[in-house]
């Protein structure tokens, strides 16, 4: 039996506490103020994934409370979403000092920690935000440029989701064209909801709709007397 909503919730619970008392990076668990889990609904169809924790976050413990994180509200509110919609986490769950980008080996540690909230939390729609977190759900290079708003099915973990690159929303704090770009690709969100789950590793093929024979044409009888038997 897979487990209950109520049993995914306690097991990402007891992840977070998991989480909290991590030093697989060294460097980052010592500078750290808080390790940022995430947050949002446990049972969330839509997860985004960022990059890693900023000052703010680290101070707080949330992600996405600055000011990246006010332009995803607002966003997510222009499609009628809120944060306890969905569920917010970070690529890396602890700050790398000064912001510098994640290190390869950071997100390679920190990488087991995602796949087990997503295994949790089972999201039909995987929203990546920027290019570290897309590289590392689609396991290739290719930047986010090239892939933003385009979706696509993709098995992470043992299920499959429908992956949705799109900018970082601090790609268009400074850069107004880019809040443009960014609004058009949220407009989308709705519609890959709608869609519901892929279908899953090892589900059959649903069944072919009956195939339905038309009934053949009759020709015309032509009824004469004496077909009829009449003279
Ligand atoms: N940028 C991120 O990628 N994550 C946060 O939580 C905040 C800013």
């Amino acid at each position: 039996m897979p487990p209950s909503k109520e049993e995914r919730r306690e097991a990402l619970k007891d992840l977070y506490h998991e989480a909290r008392a991590c030093t697989r990076c060294p460097q980052l668990a010592s500078t750290r103020t808080t390790v940022v889990f995430g947050s949002g609904n446990a049972d969330a169809d839509l997860m985004f994934v960022g990059e890693a924790p900023g000052k703010n976050e680290d101070e707080q413990g949330l992600p996405f409370v600055g000011q990246a994180g006010k332009l995803l509200d607002k966003l997510l509110s222009e499609i009628g979403l809120t944060r306890q919609d969905v569920f917010v986490v970070n690529t890396l769950k602890c700050r790398p000092p000064g912001n510098r980008d994640p290190a390869p080996v950071e997100i390679e540690n920190c990488q087991d920690y995602l796949m087990r909230q997503l295994g949790l939390i089972q999201p039909t729609v995987v929203c990546t935000l920027g290019n570290f977190a897309t590289k590392l759900l689609r396991a290739d290079p290719t930047g986010i440029t090239r892939l933003h708003g385009r979706e696509e099915e993709r098995v992470i973990g043992t299920r499959a989701v429908r992956l949705y690159p799109i900018f970082h929303p601090a790609a268009a704090l400074y850069t107004p064209a880019n809040v443009e770009v960014l609004r058009r690709d949220f407009a989308r969100l709705p519609e890959l909801l709608a869609l519901g789950p892929p279908r899953q590793p090892g589900e059959e093929d649903p069944a072919p709709e009956p195939v339905q024979v038309p009934e053949p044409e009759m020709a015309p009888v032509v009824v004469d007397d004496r077909q009829l038997g009449l003279f």
